[in-house]
């Protein structure tokens, strides 16, 4: 049984190289990853500003002095003062060369020819430098970034209107199970509704992966397989659930044979979810999440979710692991790694009311963290050091 760590390393190993680029404008480019990196080409500010509305003159001057024009933000006049002389200025206009610092207007009389300067500045006082925020050949964002709303400030800010990203990774969603009904239809007896189908297709949006397809397949090897075979071109990882245990219907391991795919790992060393299969086939990872919903969750966030980052080109692709303060009681003995639903509210981290056990999902609502315990732990106490997996 491979641990959870040699599992991932063997996962992302087994991916293939980047994906394609294509050009997106700025403004659609949020929660995109940048294929390159970007550097500026101008410096920002691109002049000498003031950043309050004033009197632009020199230092050395004296506190009376000539009012020789007004300079308004957008003014592109290219204004000179010499000895004795001050131009009104405004909040993000150019400073007039020979000028070499701004008083504040309220520390004078407001002077309209001549003004005179309750409270002289010192030189460079009140001038923001041109290039104090990035210059020339500054690198903007780095390849492998999210680009974040800032992100798209500032290269806007450099003038920049259309950026280089990675295409959105391409997914297929299977549910397996005979027992799994879709809403719409009524219940039968000794049916479900697929709850993790619709689970993975909704975080897959949210973290920018793009769905190709979400099929719900009865406990048919054969079925499965031939779909697999069908749309393994068209996608980049496929994900599915149930079926991955030791039961006569636990069908992966047959999907796995008749597609003829390599199997990267069955069974990882941890609850819920041990059962966890890695194909790989026509050199697209397939991961099978065990069928119980909170397994499925929790077997996404650990292992699918960085794989897809990873294959979406992020620089950083691994689940954040945080070290914090266990508050609350949890008795149960581990004899195996355990991954429970929980809650980090930025100082500790605490459980949720309601059923744990891996085939309920309804308190996993709201849950932000895996509480991550080791294996022969017995039970947590109030206080305690512990580590979590933050779901982004
Ligand atoms: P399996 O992994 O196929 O052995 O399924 C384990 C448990 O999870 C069974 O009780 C299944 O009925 C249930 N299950 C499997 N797939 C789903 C699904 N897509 N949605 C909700 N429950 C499921
Ligand atoms: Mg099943």
């Amino acid at each position: 049984m491979k641990s959870v760590e040699e599992a991932l390393d063997i996962l992302f190993e087994s991916l293939d190289s980047a994906l394609e680029t294509e050009s997106v404008p700025l403004l659609q480019a949020a929660g995109r990853v940048l294929s390159e990196s970007i550097a500026s080409s101008i410096c920002n500010p691109p002049f000498d500003r003031s950043p309050l509305d004033g009197y632009a003159y020199r230092s050395e001057d004296g506190d009376t002095l000539r009012v020789i024009d007004e300079v308004d933000a957008g003014d592109t006049r290219e204004l000179h003062i010499d000895e004795g002389e001050c131009v009104r200025i405004m909040t993000g206009a150019p400073i007039p060369s020979g000028a070499d610092c701004v008083v504040r207007q309220e520390d004078t009389d407001y002077g309209e020819s001549c003004v005179h300067i309750a409270r002289t500045v010192s030189k460079g006082m009140n001038i923001c430098r041109k290039g104090e925020d990035y210059r020339p050949g500054d690198l903007l964002a780095r390849k492998g970034d999210v680009i974040t709303p800032v992100h798209i400030g500032v290269l806007s800010s450099a003038g920049i209107s259309t950026v280089e990203v990675f295409r959105s990774v391409r997914v297929a969603v299977i549910s397996t199970g005979s027992e799994l009904s879709l809403p719409g239809k009524d219940l039968e007896h000794g049916r479900i509704y697929d709850a993790n189908g619709p689970m993975l297709v909704s975080r897959l949006a949210e973290l920018g992966a793009e769905v190709i397809d979400y099929r719900v397949f009865e406990d048919d090897a054969k079925k499965v397989a031939e779909y697999i075979r069908s749309i393994v071109d068209r996608v980049d990882i496929i994900l599915t659930s149930g079926g991955v245990s030791v039961g006569r219907m636990d069908i992966m391991h047959s999907v796995s044979s008749l597609l003829g795919a390599e199997r990267l790992f069955w069974k990882v060393d941890v609850k819920p979810g041990t059962p966890l299969l890695a194909l790989r086939f026509r050199n697209r990872p397939v991961i099978s999440l065990s069928g119980n919903p909170f397994a499925a969750l929790a077997g996404f966030e650990v292992f699918a979710r960085p794989v897809i980052s990873k294959l979406s080109g992020r620089r950083e692709f691994r689940n954040r692991l945080i070290r914090t303060t266990f508050r609350g009681v949890f008795s149960k003995i581990s004899d195996r790694r355990r991954l429970v639903r929980a809650y980090y509210d930025g100082s500790s981290v605490s459980l949720f009311k309601g059923c744990h056990s891996s085939g309920a999902l309804k308190s996993a609502i709201g849950t932000n963290c895996l509480l991550d315990i080791p294996a022969g732990k017995n039970g947590l106490q109030d206080g305690e050091s512990v580590d979590i997996i933050y779901l982004r």
